[in-house]
C-alpha cells in the first residue's frame, strides 16, 4: 500500500508532495516533522533498517504482512485445531513458528495450510513462467495463485486473503513501477484489504493507483479495471451514488470496448446491477441481469462463483420490488433453491455466499408461503422482514 502520509503528523501527502528522508524514503509533510521524527521518534535508530529492508514502502509491507499473518492464524485457530499444512505436512510452521489457516472453498481435511507455504508457492511458481518466458497469459494464470487455492480452485476469502495480499505485495512492491507483477500485486492488496473489510486502506490505495495509472496514460482497460474496483470500495464504505455512477461507466467502457460476451464485461455488470440493488432500482436490476446472466453462463459457466453470485441478486431484485407478483416470488425461489444446491457443491456451506444465499432462500420461501395465503397483506409484511438484509458480497 502506497504510504501516502506524514510519518509524524498523518497529513495526507497524495503521491509526490512533502519530503522524503535521503537515506530510507520515509516521508514527511516538511522539514519540522522529518526533525522531529529524528530527534524524539526513533528515526536515528530506525532508518539503517528500513534501508537496509529495502526503504519504506518495503519496510512496511513487511510488517503489515506480519501483522496479517498473525490476524489470520488466530482467526482459523479454532477451525485448524489437530490439523497438519498440506504443503510441509507439519501444524507448527518450521521456521516462523506460525499457525495453520484455511480461507478458501476446501473441506473436511483438506487445505490447512500455513500462509507462508502459500506464499512459498505462489512465488516459486510465479518466477518459474517468468524465468522461462512463458507469456503472459500463463503468468496471469499463474498470477492468480496468490488470490487462489490450488485444491479447491476458489478464491480466499477474508483475513486469509487479506494476509497473502499483503505477502504478494511485499515480494513485488520493489520492482519498477511499470513491472505487471507489481501492479497486479497492488491489485492482489487491494482485494486483500477489501476481503477483510479494511475500506478506507483499500480506497486510499485505489485511488492514488488510479492517479498514477491516469498519468502514465495506460490503456482505457487498465482504467476501467482499476475504476470498478474504486466503486466496489466507495459502495462499501456507504457512498452508494458515487459507486454507481462509476460502476455505470465502467459497464458501457467494458460493452463498448470487449462487447457482451466477456468476462469483463459481465463483471463490471454484476457490480453494476449490485449498486442499483443498493439503491432499490430493482427493475433496472432484474434487465440487466435477465440480460447478461445468460452470458456469465456461456462465459464462465453455471457454477462459476460470479454466475451464482447473479443469479442471487437477480432472485432478490425479483422478491424485493414492490410490484412484486407472485409468479415473481415463485421464480425467485426456484432461482435460490437451485443456486443455492450448486453453490454449496461448488463452494461448501461454510461460504459466506452460501449462508447468505440460504438466507435470502429462507426469506424467499417465507414470502410465498404468505403470499399463496393472502396475496396483498401478508407479502407487505413480510417485504418489511426482509428489507435488512445485507448485499450480496463482490470482490474486485
Ligand atoms: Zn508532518
Ligand atoms: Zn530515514
Ligand atoms: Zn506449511
Ligand atoms: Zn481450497
Amino acid at each position: 500500500m502506497y504510504l501516502t502520509k506524514c510519518a509524524v503528523c498523518a497529513t495526507e501527502l497524495g503521491l509526490s508532495s512533502g519530503k522524503k528522508c535521503g537515506r530510507c524514503s520515509t516521508r514527511y509533510c516538511g522539514a519540522a516533522c522529518q526533525e522531529q521524527h529524528w530527534r524524539e521518534g526513533g528515526h536515528d535508530k530506525l532508518c539503517k533498517k528500513i534501508k537496509k529492508a529495502g526503504g519504506a514502502e518495503q519496510y512496511n509491507a513487511n510488517m503489515k504482512y506480519v501483522e496479517a499473518v498473525t490476524v489470520a492464524a488466530e482467526a482459523c485457530a479454532e477451525d485448524t485445531k489437530g490439523q497438519t499444512c498440506f504443503i510441509c505436512t507439519q501444524a507448527l510452521h518450521w521456521k516462523t513458528k506460525e499457525g495453520l489457516v484455511r480461507g478458501c472453498s476446501c473441506r473436511g481435511t483438506a487445505g490447512f495450510a500455513h500462509v507462508s507455504c502459500l506464499v512459498e508457492q505462489a512465488k516459486i511458481l510465479f518466477a518459474e513462467a517468468e524465468e522461462n518466458n512463458l507469456g503472459p497469459k500463463v503468468k496471469h494464470e499463474r498470477f492468480k495463485r496468490w488470490e487462489k487455492c490450488s485444491l479447491c480452485e476458489q478464491e480466499y476469502h477474508g483475513v486469509v486473503r487479506c494476509a497473502l495480499g499483503w505477502a504478494c505485495w511485499k515480494t513485488y512492491v520493489g520492482r519498477p513501477k511499470t513491472d505487471p507483477a507489481r501492479r497486479q500485486a497492488m491489485s492482489a492488496l487491494g482485494n486483500g484489504l477489501y476481503a477483510s473489510g479494511h475500506y478506507a486502506d483499500a480506497l486510499s490505495m485505489q485511488e492514488a493507483e488510479l492517479s498514477r495509472m491516469r498519468r502514465l496514460g495506460l490503456p482505457e482497460q487498465h482504467l476501467l479495471i482499476a475504476q470498478g474496483n474504486l466503486a466496489i470500495t466507495y459502495q462499501m464504505l456507504g457512498r452508494f451514488e458515487e459507486a454507481n455512477r462509476i460502476k455505470r461507466d465502467v459497464y458501457s467502457g467494458f460493452l463498448k470496448l470487449k462487447g457482451e460476451e466477456d468476462h469483463y464485461t459481465i463483471r463490471a455488470a454484476n457490480n453494476y446491477a449490485w449498486g442499483l440493488y443498493e439503491l432499490e432500482r430493482f427493475e433496472e436490476v432484474k434487465t440487466l441481469l435477465r440480460k447478461t446472466i445468460p452470458a456469465a453462463r456461456r462465459v464462465f459457466g453455471e457454477s462459476h462463483n460470479l454466475t451464482l453470485r447473479m443469479r442471487w441478486s437477480y432472485a432478490r431484485a425479483l422478491y424485493h420490488d414492490d410490484d412484486a407478483t407472485l409468479d415473481d416470488v415463485r421464480e425467485s425461489v426456484t432461482t435460490l433453491e437451485e443456486t443455492e444446491r450448486t453453490a454449496r457443491r461448488v463452494l461448501g456451506g461454510a461460504h459466506p455466499d452460501v449462508v447468505g444465499i440460504e438466507d435470502s432462500l429462507r426469506k424467499a420461501r417465507a414470502m410465498l408461503c404468505a403470499g399463496e395465503g393472502d396475496t396483498g397483506s401478508a407479502v407487505r409484511a413480510l417485504r418489511e422482514l426482509v428489507a435488512a438484509m445485507p448485499p450480496p458480497g463482490s470482490s474486485a
